[in-house]
């Protein structure tokens, strides 16, 4: 096999608590994440030596700068005896610093990638593991699915499924450097004294999603006074069907969850925001 075709999913925060500030400077974190159907597409293949990273995305690193490529140098560190290497090419396709893991997503797939494409055996405990020096997201992103993740984000705990939903999840042109809304959150409120566990019991007890209890993202205000277009569309989400309308990670993408395929698209069609990204996706299981 001289090359391989891979598909690195983009995730939501269904919910995002933050628990306190860590000794070690990151934040302690409670997290819902779920996979969505919007995703990258990667391509690697063997090459006489080195890394090479290509993209179809002007504003993407090329370089040691792109976490494909570190994913790749992982691999290559662990597999002195390998002397061939490798071209990456990623298609990019998740809107970049919005929220959705798009650099950890591409990690994970490539690191995975690389093991099949050289036919070379590592678990995925492990794979995580090698992950987390990329990115706290990078570790989910290996099988995504719906999950609760604690510590800085790596710390994953499988939960069932929440079934196919359709969403409609908008991105405005603006980037968010996540490390930013960190720090302007701790400058905003020191309140850690969310209640996460009826979420988690229901995620992990009941196989209906209980929309009422209070899933919420302790990020919203940092974000929205960064990015005061997130509001903007919050208020246009406000007008529809929508069950569900949350901000994802640090922003600045906001998805709302509806009954149907056609009810998504119906809101997607008429976004009146000439300049967001807009999709519908759906949600996925573990890849
Ligand atoms: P998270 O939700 O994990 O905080 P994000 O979706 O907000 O991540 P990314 O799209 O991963 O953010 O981008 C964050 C930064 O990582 C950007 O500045 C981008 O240039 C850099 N980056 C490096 N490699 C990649 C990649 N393969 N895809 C996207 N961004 C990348």
């Amino acid at each position: 096999m001289r090359e391989i075709y891979l598909k690195a999913p983009a995730k939501i925060n269904l919910a995002l608590y933050i628990k306190g500030l860590r000794e070690d400077g990151y934040h302690e974190l409670q997290m819902i994440m779920q996979s969505i159907s919007l995703a990258d597409r990667i391509k690697l293949k063997k090459k006489s030596g080195g890394i090479v990273v290509k993209t179809s995305h002007v504003d993407l690193p090329t370089d040691e700068e792109n976490l494909a490529y570190q994913a790749a140098e992982i691999f290559f560190e662990d597999h002195p005896e390998i002397s061939e290497g490798v071209e990456i090419y990623i298609e990019k396709n998740i809107p970049i610093a919005a929220g959705l893991a798009g650099g950890s997503t591409d990690a994970a797939a490539v690191l995975n990638g690389l093991h099949l494409l050289f036919k070379k055996r590592m678990n995925y405990e492990s794979m995580r593991k090698r992950l987390e020096i990329i990115g706290s997201d990078a570790p989910y992103c290996l099988e995504g699915g719906t999950v609760y993740a604690s510590g800085k984000g790596e710390i994953i705990e499988e939960l069932p499924f929440i079934g196919e939903k359709y969403l409609v999840v908008v991105t405005p042109s603006f980037k968010i450097s996540t490390p930013k809304v960190y720090k302007l959150y701790d400058q905003l409120e020191k309140r850690y004294d969310s209640d996460f566990e009826a979420i988690l019991d229901n995620l992990k007890n009941d196989n209906k999603i209980n929309w009422n209890l209070d899933f919420k993202n302790d990020l919203k205000a940092a974000a929205e006074k960064i990015c005061p277009e997130i509001i903007e569309i919050k208020d246009i989400f406000k007008n529809t069907k929508a069950k569900f309308t949350m901000l994802s990670g640090s922003g600045p993408t906001v998805f709302s969850i509806y009954s149907t395929r056609k009810e998504a698209e119906k809101v997607a069609a008429k976004w009146p925001r000439k300049n967001d990204f807009v999709t519908v996706v759906k949600t996925i299981d573990k890849y």
